[in-house]
């Protein structure tokens, strides 16, 4: 039987999968970091925190101050997209 720490570690990892192509078509396309029109439509980027307090500023992709390697343009250290990976 799971544990809900497994379940979600299971969830985490999904989610980690669903990202990987959009990762790929934007490297693919020639579109990271800076030459990329406005993506953050594509990584669902939000101003505010995402699921379980995740926020921009615990990513491995974030640039200080206002920065991300991923998601183009200005972002907040609040902010959130489905890009998030833990730092
Ligand atoms: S959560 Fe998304 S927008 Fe924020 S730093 Fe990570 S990849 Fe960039």
């Amino acid at each position: 039987m799971e544990d809900g720490k497994e379940k979600r570690s299971r969830a985490s990892a999904i989610k980690q999968l669903l990202v990987l192509p959009a990762l790929a078509a934007a490297v693919a396309a020639g579109a990271l970091p800076a030459e990329a029109a406005d993506n953050k439509k594509q990584f669902k980027y939000q101003d505010k925190p995402g699921p379980h307090g995740r926020e921009c500023s615990g990513c491995r992709f974030f640039r200080k101050p206002h920065g991300c390697s991923v998601v183009t343009g200005t972002i907040s250290p609040k902010g959130w997209c489905i890009a998030w990976a833990k730092r």
